[in-house]
């Protein structure tokens, strides 16, 4: 038995978007009925994150942003500094917890949008559509049917892939006793930082005011830190690369993040789909995905408002999925430690000519 037209398995950044679209796709055809199955709170439910993204003008989700830039920096080993005036691009800031917040907010109002709570446990196809089977926070077994369904679960292991690294940071929001930050521009990559033997290194700052900024230590290497080894990263690069002076640390957010040239299969089944970084949202030589899902969910949306069969589109090009397969490569074998300015510079021509991130 058929449940919704729909049924999106998580609610993290692709599964939220893709509900808060169908919600607003109204308009002409009447919008689909959406089932949200979300896992109880617990380990399966990721930790607060900040996304950032580069958007042209006003975007969906503004209400959301914290805060935008519209000139980058990155600085090769020696410090020395390459700008950037992305106009008419801006490179913005949400916060899952007011992306969260936002979307409840605009869900709240639409009653053929059902949010559920359980942790799912298969997907499969039947005539007609796909069963969802899912466990309440009880232990009860439940089963949703849809016509069609969007799995943003993360996926347990990736496909084969030529190359495949980690992308895995560890940042503070901090707020400096002196006003040590400049609000308008945001640091992408400062190769200031000592650089591993098995990969490289960089800073990133997002000033939020003249004392407030996220900053973290990133590494694109095989294996991440332990906390320990990350908080003393932290702890260098910003008294001992930024001298930031007296500060204090807001909250921290870490993350790890696959890069891989694998192809990440969208289509699972007759009606089954997956979206976001499960998808392949994840831009492989950035890590990016939050801009790559919304592309997809967008069009998901569009080819269900038109009754069009809604397989996810590609996130990223062709063309630009075989420009990172380069720099992927390079960055997993090369003595990375020397590269800076190469790697900085490659960075400009994507803040530079790049608009698809
Ligand atoms: C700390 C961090 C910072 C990041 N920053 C950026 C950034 O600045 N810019 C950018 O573009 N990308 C960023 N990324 C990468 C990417 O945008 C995020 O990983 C993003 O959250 C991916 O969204 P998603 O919906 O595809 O997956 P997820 O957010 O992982 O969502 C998956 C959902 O599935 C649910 N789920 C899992 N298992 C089950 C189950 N069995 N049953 C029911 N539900 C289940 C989870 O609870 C979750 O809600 C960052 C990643 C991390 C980790």
């Amino acid at each position: 038995m058929l449940e919704a037209d729909v049924a999106i398995v998580g609610a993290g950044a692709a599964g939220l978007s893709l509900a808060h679209r169908l919600a607003g796709s109204g308009s002409g055809r009447r919008a689909p009925s959406v089932t949200l199955l979300e896992a109880p709170p617990g380990p399966l439910r990721p930790p607060r994150r900040t996304w950032c993204f580069w958007e042209a003008g006003p975007g969906r989700f503004d209400a959301a942003v914290t805060a935008s830039w519209r000139c980058l920096r990155v600085r090769d080993r020696a410090g020395r500094p390459i700008h950037g005036d992305i106009a008419p691009l801006r490179y913005k800031m949400i916060r899952s917890d007011d992306f969260e917040h936002l979307v409840a907010r605009d869900l709240a109002g639409h009653d053929r949008v059902r949010r559920v709570e359980g942790t799912v446990d298969t997907v499969e196809d039947v005539p007609g559509g796909a069963l969802v089977r899912l466990r309440d926070r009880e232990g009860n077994p439940r089963v949703v049917g849809a016509r069609w369904v969007f799995d943003s679960r993360p996926p347990g292991s990736l496909p084969a892939a030529r190359t495949t690294l980690l992308q895995h940071f560890h940042g503070w929001f901090v707020r400096t006793a002196r006003p040590a930050f400049a609000p308008g521009t945001a640091e992408l990559m400062d190769f200031r930082t000592p650089q591993p033997a098995d990969g490289l290194s960089f800073g990133y700052v997002l000033p939020l005011g003249r004392h407030d900024a996220l900053v973290e230590y990133t590494e694109f290497s095989p294996r991440p830190l332990t906390p320990d080894a990350y908080e003393a990263a932290v702890r260098h690069y910003t008294d001992d690369v930024l001298r930031l002076g007296d500060l204090e640390v807001l909250s921290a957010e870490t993350g790890v993040i696959p890069m891989t040239d694998a192809v990440m299969p969208r289509r699972t089944g007759q009606s089954v789909f997956r979206i976001g970084a499960a998808g392949g949202a994840t831009r492989p030589s950035t890590g990016y995905t939050f801009a790559g899902l919304q592309r997809q969910t967008r069009a998901v949306a569009a080819a269900l408002g038109e009754g069009r069969r809604p397989v996810p589109p590609p996130a990223h090009s062709a063309r630009s999925r075989a420009m990172d397969a380069g720099p992927l490569y390079f960055h997993s074998g090369a003595t990375l430690g020397q590269q800076g300015t190469r790697i900085a510079r490659e960075m400009h021509d994507i803040i530079g000519h790049n608009l698809s991130v």
